[in-house]
């Protein structure tokens, strides 16, 4: 399998933009780490393409974005995290949830998810990070997006997003995109925009499964048809944890002398599971009292 990777294009009247992304290896990491059901492996997998794909929206090293569902659905939260350069990690609450298909006979996402609402928070570095609060359209994820786009951004936006797993669970496809229109677009480049997209019959993860290393060369000419566009870079992303063993300490250390006293007193070393990975780390009492002796 070919590592997952995003492409960015641009209309060459500046009136629209495409973000494409082929997220299989992600998804399929994402199934293994956190051994999601079928069902949830098609939830996480959105949210985390979604995530990959609007964390390279950022501007700047060390920025990040987090999108997180909190529905009333059996899932409980969803969420994904992205560097700048669209790389994701994320988790579910609860991974193993598994619904029948829904009435159109796929993945039933939406139930899963549930109503209630979703949060994109942008960290830019700053210490304050900006977040933007939505209501659940369908819990579909895509068309949440479209909807936070619209409501809070301001942008037109058309965003599809496909996970395809087989027998096994396995996710053999995933991938995404999302179309954007630029400020003072052109209505005739937004009236062949609207019939591309209608006419494209396949979802996203179908053409990832028939097109494989082509697939982001189909959908800009599927979108584009018609339309002069110019491909401005591609790059590889994966599923990235970012902890470390100095993060915990760090954890530890900020629950204050009180609490590591008592850790300390238990005389058993202390366990930490990170969420995204599922990495573990121990603590001696030992080091516990190391830690308190900084303090
Ligand atoms: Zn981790």
């Amino acid at each position: 399998m070919i590592g997952s990777y995003i492409t960015r294009a641009m209309s060459s009247d500046g009136s629209a933009r495409l973000f494409f992304t082929d997220s299989t290896e992600i998804v399929q990491k994402a199934h293994e780490i956190h051994g999601t059901s079928k069902t949830m492996t098609a939830a996480l997998g959105r949210v985390l393409t979604a995530t990959s794909l609007m964390g390279c929206m950022l501007k700047d090293k060390g920025n990040s974005l987090t999108l997180q569902f909190k529905g009333d659905g059996p899932a409980g939260s969803v969420v994904g995290v992205s560097d700048y350069a669209g790389n994701v990690r994320g988790y579910a609450q609860n991974p193993a949830v598994e619904l029948p298909p829904n009435s159109h006979g796929k993945l039933d996402v939406g139930g899963a998810i549930g109503s209630g609402s979703f949060y994109v928070s942008k960290d830019m570095g700053t210490g304050e990070p900006y977040t933007g609060l939505c209501n659940i359209v369908s819990g579909e994820i895509a068309e949440d997006i479209t909807e936070y786009f619209a409501v809070s951004e301001q942008t037109p936006t058309v965003c599809a997003l496909g996970v395809k797993c087989d027998l096994l669970n396995n996710c053999i496809a995933a991938g995404g995109f999302i179309l954007q229109l630029m400020p003072g677009t052109d209505e005739r480049t937004v009236d062949i925009l609207e019939a591309n997209i209608l006419n494209m019959k396949q979802s996203v993860s179908a053409i990832v499964a028939e097109y494989g290393e082509k697939a982001a060369l189909h959908v800009l000419e599927s979108v584009f048809k018609g339309i002069e566009y110019q491909v401005f870079d591609e790059f590889d992303t994966e599923y990235r944890c970012t902890c470390s063993r100095k993060a915990y300490e760090k954890a530890l250390i900020s629950l204050g002398k009180k609490e590591l006293q008592e850790m300390i007193d238990e005389g058993k070393p202390i366990e930490m599971t990170c969420r995204f990975c599922v990495r573990r780390e121990s603590f001696t009492p030992d080091e516990l009292t190391g830690m308190l002796k900084k303090l």
